[in-house]
């Protein structure tokens, strides 16, 4: 459960971190009277959860409360990176001397929380880390002990931040373990003119597992930006988005991340994740279908299933009653194996649609869905 950076800051804000005033609205009207109650001059901010919203300019300064107006009004709506803009944030404008990068993340694969820390804040920290590894300190925190201020100044040290910093890092660490996050980010962290530490940008991911301890946040921290995804929420599908050309669908996570491998390996992209689980009821069929095909950048669909509990002539069933409520419009390869499997083909062989074509091995049938896509 990603939050958004209005959220992160308020967060900060009840942890004693230093951070810009700022508020935040759906209405371009609405941002001219808040400039005006923030002093006139502010910066605009899109609310996506997405990084690199500055380079997308989805960042801009205004210089009166008219001019706020027509930049919210420009970064409402805009698309950064598939993400639809809903919601601005209006900020006091920081005089920024520093900028510095800090973030705590759980790294599953040590049993331990990372620091990352880098006095070369504001771009992103992986080409800070890509060009200049030496500019970037980890060092690893037990969770047990947590960031005391020895630590902290271990981490500040490391990385060459300034004393002042300190504070702000053992602030930071009560942020994720108070409020359930699994990360939290400051890029930039900075020092102002004035020698205060602020924090401009904000990023935290809660433990969806805590979720029921993180009620505040209720449908927000679930939101998504990216419309697909929305609709495929909104119907409770397990479904994230991804850049390529053919829709999976599949039951069971591991089963489906396989199949995204399988399809990649046969030379296309797969264009989502979609985990329609062990019930696979014609509902979830229809609903999985409708949302991956009215993705436009679709060109076939695999529907790959390893029929357990749920046997393949049920799942076959299922995808029979789908075509009835959905009208296919791009080509659909289906591979049944397991429990019922024969019976489940020949249910689909039965119904024979023009645009269903079967398939006996996973390997084969993303063969037949990758290329169908690349032809297309
Ligand atoms: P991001 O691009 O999504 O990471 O958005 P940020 O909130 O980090 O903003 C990008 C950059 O805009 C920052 O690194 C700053 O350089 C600049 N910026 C953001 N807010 C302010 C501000 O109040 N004053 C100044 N001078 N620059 C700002
Ligand atoms: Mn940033």
């Amino acid at each position: 459960m990603d939050l958004y950076e209005h959220q992160a800051r308020e967060l900060f804000e009840e942890h004693g971190i230093l951070v810009p005033r700022a508020e935040v609205t759906d209405s371009a009207k609405e941002a001219r009277e808040i400039a005006r109650r923030l002093g006139g001059r502010v910066v605009v901010k899109a609310q996506v959860k997405t990084g690199g919203r500055g380079k997308a300019g989805g960042v801009k300064v205004a210089a009166d409360p008219a001019a706020a107006e027509l930049t919210a009004r420009q970064i409402l709506g805009m698309d950064i990176k598939g993400h639809r803009v809903g919601k601005v944030m209006l900020a006091q404008p920081v005089d920024i001397e520093t900028e510095f990068y800090v973030s705590y993340v759980l790294d599953r694969a040590a049993g331990r929380f990372l620091a990352i820390a880098s006095a070369e804040g504001g771009m992103e920290i992986e080409e800070v880390a890509a060009s200049r590894p030496e500019a970037v300190a980890r060092i690893h925190i037990d969770p047990a002990e947590g960031v005391t201020s020895a630590k902290a100044s271990e981490i500040a040290d490391a990385a060459g931040l300034p004393p002042q910093t300190v504070d702000v890092l053992v602030r930071l660490w009560e942020v994720l373990v108070r409020e359930d996050a699994v990360l939290v980010e400051v890029n930039p962290l900075v020092r102002t003119a004035q020698g205060q530490i602020l924090a401009l940008d904000g990023k935290v991911t809660l433990d969806g597992n805590a979720g029921f301890r993180q009620a505040r946040w209720g449908a927000e921290a679930d939101a998504h930006d990216d419309p697909l995804e929305a609709a495929a929420a909104a119907k409770g599908l397990n479904y994230v988005k991804l850049d390529g050309e053919v829709g999976i669908i599949g039951n069971g996570a591991g089963l489906v991340m396989s199949t995204l491998d399988v399809v990649a390996g046969c030379g296309a992209h797969p264009a989502n994740f979609l985990d329609i689980g062990g019930g696979a009821s014609a509902q979830i069929m229809a609903d999985g279908l409708s949302v991956i095909l009215s993705d436009p950048a679709v060109k076939s669909v695999f529907v790959n299933v390893f029929g357990g509990i749920t046997a393949c002539d049920a799942v076959a069933d299922g995808i029979v009653q789908a075509l009835d409520t959905v009208r296919l419009t791009k080509p659909l390869v289906v591979r049944l194996d397991g429990n019922n499997a024969a019976r489940g083909r020949a249910i689909l062989d039965a119904h024979a649609h023009p645009l269903v074509q079967q398939a006996t091995t996973m390997d084969g049938a993303a063969r037949q869905a990758a290329q169908l896509a690349t032809s297309a």
